[in-house]
């Protein structure tokens, strides 16, 4: 075990997928408040890594520690519960209902009976989903089906429906691919934000982005660590030039 407390912390994790080890031995730590960034050329593993974190692939060996818990041993919606948020590319929002209706649905209810408990929650709801939006830019849009926002602005509504529900760690998958220079800018000033509360892990091959987001760098390739550290560190490491260039 390490001396310092890291809010994850991955270590020798591995699956086989027909004898095949998409992800093989794989150690990476991450703090709270960091940004992470996953990298690496296609097939390298990253995927299967977030989908072993949020418990949609089960490993084959190593463990996933996230704070106290071993989420190797816990099903996907128990992670969910314990503090993991997952993105997926597509975002999964609904059309036809509103941003602050989308919000809304995701706010997570407890199972109160009474009037007056349900009031106070409303209230609650209301105040919690405002600041959610002002922090994904769209507090103007509160009213607005969410059908006719941008691509840009659906991948925030996701990312707030993600936040509203309070995790500690938030995974993206390619959060800026298809997303305009503007929206590129004003992701990664989302990104700044979130880590104030919230640590974030994301899997991106846009290095310009990656370069304005990353506070370290772990690059993947078969499965394991090629390098980490800083982007400036690993963009000169002649580990991942050779891998990058061979490709
Ligand atoms: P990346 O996200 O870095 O592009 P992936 O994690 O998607 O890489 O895939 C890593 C490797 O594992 C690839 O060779 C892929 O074909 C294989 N793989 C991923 N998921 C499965 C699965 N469910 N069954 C079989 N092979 C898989």
């Amino acid at each position: 075990s390490t001396s310092k407390d890291f809010l994850l912390s991955v270590e020798g994790l591995t699956v086989s997928f027909d004898g095949f080890k998409a992800v093989n031995d794989l150690s990476f730590y991450v703090d709270e408040n960091e940004i992470r960034v996953i990298i690496g050329p296609n097939g390298a593993g990253k995927t299967t890594v977030l989908d072993l974190i949020c418990g949609r692939t089960k490993a084959t060996a190593g463990s996933i520690r996230f704070r106290d818990k071993e989420l190797t041993r816990m099903r996907e919606h128990e992670i969910v519960h314990a503090g993991v948020g997952r993105k997926f590319q597509n975002p999964s929002i609904y059309e036809d209902l509103t941003v602050f209706e989308n919000l809304e649905l995701s706010f997570p209810r407890g199972r109160g009976v009474f009037g007056a408990l349900a009031f106070k929650r409303d209230a609650e709801v209301v105040s919690r989903v405002e600041e959610i939006a002002e922090m994904i830019f769209l507090k103007n849009q509160l009213k607005t089906e969410a059908a006719i926002l941008s691509h840009g602005q659906k991948q925030w509504l996701e990312i707030g429906m993600l936040l509203i529900q309070s995790p500690e760690l938030l995974m993206l998958d390619e959060p800026v691919a298809g997303m305009s220079v503007s929206e590129r800018v004003k992701t990664a000033e989302l990104l700044h934000r979130i880590i104030q509360d919230h640590s974030v892990i994301v899997i991106e091959h846009d290095m310009k982005f990656v370069q304005d987001i990353a506070h370290r760098v772990t690059v993947m390739h078969q499965g394991k660590v090629l390098s980490e550290g800083s982007m400036d560190h690993v963009q000169h490491d002649p580990k991942v030039i050779e891998v990058y260039l061979g490709h």
